[in-house]
């Protein structure tokens, strides 16, 4: 007999990342990530080459400076705040610790591309709800709850459609979906959006919402790997005993505790974005693009078909500019922009511009 892996792990198809180089072209511009163009706060910088003095060190395993840090700035108490491997880490410990063969796992049509593997990494069955407009349905999300699922799924604003739900569908959301089911609000994008609070109000309102974090967006630290979460003190508690005890590095530690304290730099990226994106998608529409109002640091272009999104995708990628094609997600005819500085910016919209010229 050979050996077998568990149920469901060869459902799983490989997670495909943005592309990162053309062979042949140096100027290469990745907007297919949506990776933060202005990069991390210099004090984060500066924290991780003092961390480097010190690698001879194991890590803190309670991240009690992080975790104070993120309380301090988010207002939440850092005895319910979990930190990982970036968010991707406790997304997949939140399927680990809840849900199992026979189980559900729901999430919608055009959902981030690792839910359904957290779902079969664990044996649980995945299940796709429609959307409506590239926008998450409520009710759809509510009918296909069953006694049987134990996790919902949900970014806000979503990856990679850009959209988001208010605070009302939100609470509806909350309110009607099984006491034996938790509601994962992944807010990868939150800070990208002012005012909103990422779902701490409905965390701290109800046991099953748990709100998951990110330092690789905003906080322009991806290649580091750090994400937080904050829920209830039974599930915090429940995810603790399964983490790894040194799941973040030192240099991580440190960086994201500056990184989270530098409010103005948050503050910069995050207005910065929000000019270039209206600026890009006003462009765009121009064109002949058009895309719907985003809230995150991307515009998901729509095109006339699937065969010109492909061919403005490839246009742009010979020349070094590349961006995500997302016919995986359920969008052939669409293509997701993340928004650069302003030179990308006019970069991008000048070769899209070029192309619809062109053909
Ligand atoms: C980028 C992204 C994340 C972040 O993953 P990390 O593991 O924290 O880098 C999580 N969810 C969504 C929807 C994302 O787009």
């Amino acid at each position: 007999m050979a050996v077998t892996p568990q149920p469901g792990i060869m459902e799983i198809d490989l997670y495909v990342g943005g592309k990162s180089h053309v062979d042949g072209v140096e100027n290469v511009l990745k907007l297919s990530s949506n990776e933060n163009p202005f990069g991390p706060s210099d004090a984060a910088k500066k924290a991780l080459e003092r961390a480097a003095l010190g690698l001879h060190r194991y890590p803190s395993t309670d991240h009690a400076g992080l975790r104070a840090a993120i309380g301090e700035v988010w207002g939440l108490d850092p005895a319910r705040v979990i930190c990982g491997n970036g968010s991707g880490e406790l997304l997949m410990l939140i399927a680990q610790a809840y849900a199992g063969p026979g189980d559900e796992v729901l999430f919608t049509e055009h959902g981030f591309a690792m839910y359904p593997i957290y779902a079969n990494a664990n044996g649980a069955t995945p299940v796709i709800v429609a959307e409506r407009d590239r926008r998450i349905d409520v009710d759809a999300l509510l009918a296909a709850c069953t006694e049987r699922t134990r996790i919902v799924y949900l970014a806000n604003p979503a990856n990679p459609t850009g959209t988001m739900l208010g605070e009302a569908e939100l609470l509806r959301l909350a309110e009607g979906i099984p006491d034996t089911a938790l509601l994962v609000l992944d807010g990868a994008y939150a800070e990208f959006v002012e005012g909103y609070d990422a779902g701490k109000a409905l965390v701290d309102r109800f046991d099953n919402v748990v709100m998951t974090r990110t330092f690789s967006k905003i906080y322009g630290l991806g290649g580091l790997r750090i994400g937080w979460a904050y829920a209830s003190q039974g599930v915090i508690d429940v995810l603790m005993r399964i983490r790894g005890p040194f799941n973040l590095s030192a240099p991580a530690l440190a960086a994201a505790e500056a990184a989270v304290r530098d409010r103005a730099h948050t503050e910069k990226c995050r207005s910065e974005n929000a000019r270039l994106r209206e600026w890009m998608a006003g462009a765009l529409a121009e064109l002949g693009v058009p895309s719907d109002t985003s809230t995150a640091n991307f515009i998901l272009a729509r095109f006339a078909s699937e065969e010109e999104a492909r061919a403005c995708n490839d246009y742009l990628a010979a020349q070094g500019i590349l961006l995500r094609y997302v016919g995986g997600y359920g969008l052939p005819d669409c293509i997701r922009i993340t928004v650069g500085d302003e030179a990308s910016c006019r970069r991008v919209v000048h070769a899209i511009g070029q192309f619809k010229g062109a053909s």
